[in-house]
């Protein structure tokens, strides 16, 4: 529990180091832009030029973003976009991220 807590701070920390640095403008991990991109709340983001959603959240809520399911049918490529959130759990940090499809939520590539 004490862990999680420091975790926690860490978190917090980088976030508002990363915000500083960045200018309040998140460098996108799919394709390194900055400029433009916009924070949809806490330290989550969408890029301004390939419209990925990225950041740190807590586990549960990444799932508002990008469900924890693949898609079952196949998604035409226009509507998806990738995504990369760093995730507090019970088990640590999380990484979760890949490709998903932007009008169900649903994840179309892991990684
Ligand atoms: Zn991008």
């Amino acid at each position: 529990m004490t862990s999680l807590i420091i975790l926690i701070i860490i978190m917090i920390k980088q976030g508002k180091d990363n915000l500083r640095k960045g200018d309040n403008k998140m460098e996108c991990p799919g394709c390194s832009n900055k400029r433009g991109n916009k924070r949809v709340e806490g330290l989550i983001f969408t890029c301004a030029k390939c419209g990925a959603i990225f950041g740190q959240t807590y586990l549960g809520d990444s799932y508002k973003y990008v469900k924890p399911y693949v898609a079952t049918k196949a998604v035409p490529i226009k509507r998806t976009r990738y995504y990369d959130f760093d995730c507090l759990s019970s088990k640590g940090l999380v990484r979760r991220h890949g490709w998903y499809d932007t009008e169900t939520g649903m994840i179309t590539q892991i990684g």
